[in-house]
């Protein structure tokens, strides 16, 4: 998705190798023009999928889940990392190891919202290692919820999640792919055409 590669370059830090900070547009400051594109740019990926529901993780996949599930008319879940008074019993949970704070977390979510008639798109701001999307893709069996694929806003193709989460069979769409982040520099997968 030209826009965000485009932002990615202008705004994007890269801290290490393997570290990409976006504080700027999607994980501290939030650019709204450019999540609504980016919500939109989801839902025609993916219109055709019967979808009933968007799952997210807290915090930073929550913008650009609201707006596809604007766009494509259906609510949006976020899985929960902390535990709440509010939130308790009646949960499905799954356990998530932290790429960026390398800690786990467990995450849970309502069993009041998702079911066995759900057709899910799950989300993510980032692709990293897999565990966010794999934590949420375990969910959805434990609901015996259909999933729909999984919509990625930017993948570190480099990293071992795309494959992992791919080798299962299971659609993998990341709005912009990074290939490599050596030498300080973003480096994109071959253009595509959005
Ligand atoms: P994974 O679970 O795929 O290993 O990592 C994905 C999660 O870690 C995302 O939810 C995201 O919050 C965080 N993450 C992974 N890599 C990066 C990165 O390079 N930059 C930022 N800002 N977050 C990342």
């Amino acid at each position: 998705m030209k826009l965000l590669k485009e932002k990615i370059m202008q705004e994007g830090k890269v801290l290490s190798e393997d570290v990409l900070k976006v504080d700027a547009f999607l994980n501290h400051q939030i650019d709204p023009v450019l999540m609504k594109a980016i919500g939109e740019e989801f839902a025609t990926r993916f219109k055709e999928a019967g979808i009933t529901k968007i799952l997210t993780i807290e915090s930073s996949g929550i913008a650009p889940s609201m707006f596809a599930g604007l766009t494509l008319g259906v609510p949006v879940v976020f899985a929960r990392k902390r535990k709440s008074l509010t939130l308790s019993g009646n949960l499905y949970t799954s356990k998530v190891h932290s790429f960026t704070k390398n800690e786990t977390n467990e995450i849970s979510v309502s069993k009041d919202f998702i079911n066995s008639d759900d057709v899910v798109l799950v989300i993510d701001d980032f692709l990293a290692n897999g565990q966010a999307a794999l934590g949420l893709l375990e969910i959805l069996e434990q609901a015996n919820a259909k999933n729909a694929g999984v919509g990625i806003v930017i993948e570190k193709g480099f990293q071992t999640g795309g494959s992992l989460i791919r080798e299962k069979g299971i659609r993998v769409e990341s709005l912009a792919n990074i290939k490599s982040l050596a030498d300080g520099k973003v480096e994109f997968f071959e253009e595509d055409p959005t």
